[in-house]
């Protein structure tokens, strides 16, 4: 009998892959194999949905059985992979093993729990799928002050969600300015005032030290000594890549799992991609890299041969108080940023003599985007 390719994940990364696998190869036989139900939904909507008031469960645009019937494929739903072995092919699971011809590793990546004093850090909330993004809603029901560690994308984008949403919000982060990875000073300032235009409390400058159980609900110390109150605390500090299983297999690891231009990693039959992957040095835990990670992996495990090109990839920030579009620079910054900023817009340009490596817009100013990203070098050309 043909063994499988499996692919263990059904995120993104996964099941874009199969869609993508199956316009090539209709007949081999495809496992999905995921710890969790196996919904398919989109990702991005868990920090933009609270307003809009859509439930978890309308997130959800298939079930694993749809899917299945769609990819025709067997998915193998609320099954832990605990082991793989690359020199037999075998994946293990609670209470069999399986057989493959080819893996592909889509894992994704764990949310990094802050590591904190007091006796309510295990209390402390972190969403990074749509079943974390259910409970979190439980917990939000009848609530109204909320906490949020960490003022990257994801925080910033909860931030303006929720406090559309009613709740009160309070944003911490140890940097001294919101997306201080991504933008300029100057920038983030711009995104700081739009927040606080809506009523979000930024405590910036401060890292939390500690978080307790009060009376009323959690107590947050922060590193300067002040506290704040909350109902309820949100962390959104980064994602570290999922490498636990392709380390034990003895496969290559860095920051993610380590694959090549063909998605490969350094065992022939097992690829990776998404979150947990890392290719030609780039860990990039979004969506447009994932489509084209995808697009190339398909036709390689089709028999065919490929190979990943990353263009400049712009990432949309989700907070609708300051419509911001990024384009992140790569590699070791040799630049500098020149800004123009209106009382609606700022244009941030990065740029090494005449080359432009990075952009961020923010406001009124997204129509540059497609002229922008166009004159930017391809990141993996
Ligand atoms: P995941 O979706 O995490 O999937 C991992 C899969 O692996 C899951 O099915 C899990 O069950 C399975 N799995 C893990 N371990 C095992 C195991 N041992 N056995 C079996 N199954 C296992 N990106 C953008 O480009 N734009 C945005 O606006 C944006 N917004 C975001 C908002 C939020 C709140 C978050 C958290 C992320 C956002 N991102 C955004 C990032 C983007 O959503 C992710 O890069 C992408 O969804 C990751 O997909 P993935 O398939 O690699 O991982």
């Amino acid at each position: 009998m043909t063994r499988p390719i499996i692919i263990i994940g059904t995120g993104l990364a996964g099941y874009n892959l199969a869609r993508e696998f199956r316009k090539l190869d209709k007949n081999t036989p495809l496992h999905l194999i995921t710890r969790d139900a196996g919904e398919f939904y989109s990702k991005p909507l868990l920090s933009s949905s609270l307003a809009s008031n859509k439930q978890p469960d309308q997130l959800a645009m298939k079930t694993a059985t749809q899917m299945a019937s769609e990819l025709g494929a067997e998915i193998h739903t609320q099954q832990a992979v605990t082991h793989i072995d690359p020199a037999q092919q075998t994946v293990q699971l609670a209470d069999r093993k399986l057989d493959f011809e080819k893996l592909v590793l889509a894992v994704g990546a764990d949310p990094i729990r802050p590591h904190l004093a007091g006796d309510a850090a295990d209390a402390i909330l972190t969403v990074n799928d749509l079943e974390d993004y259910r409970q979190c809603r439980a917990h939000l029901i009848g609530k109204k002050r909320v906490a949020i560690l960490g003022a990257g994308l994801i925080g910033c984008e909860f931030a303006n969600d929720w406090s559309q949403a009613g709740l009160e919000i309070t944003l911490v982060d140890p940097a001294a300015w919101p997306l201080s990875r991504l933008l300029p000073e100057q920038a983030g300032r711009f995104m700081q005032r739009r927040l606080e235009d809506l009523g979000i409390q930024l405590r910036l400058g401060h890292a939390a030290r500690a978080v307790s159980r009060s009376a009323t609900g959690f107590v947050i110390e922060l590193a300067q000594g002040d506290t704040l109150e909350a109902d309820v605390v949100l962390s959104a500090i980064g994602l570290q890549p999922r490498t636990d299983l392709a380390s034990q297999a003895g496969l290559a690891i860095s920051r993610g799992i380590v694959v090549d231009r063909h998605l490969q990693t350094s065992h022939p039959a097992i690829y990776a991609l998404g979150d947990c992957a890392e290719v030609a040095g780039l860990n990039l835990p979004f969506v447009m890299p994932i489509m084209q990670a995808a697009r190339s992996l398909a036709p390689i495990l089709a028999g065919q041969t490929a190979a990943l090109a990353y263009p400049a990839m712009p990432v949309l920030v989700k907070t609708p108080a300051c419509p911001t579009t990024v384009c992140p620079v790569m590699g070791a910054p040799t630049g500098e940023w020149a800004i123009q900023e209106t009382a609606t817009g700022l244009k941030a340009l990065y740029q090494a003599g005449d080359q432009l490596l990075g952009f961020a817009l923010l406001g009124d100013v997204q129509s540059e985007k497609q002229t922008l990203v166009a004159q930017i070098p391809a990141w993996l050309p």
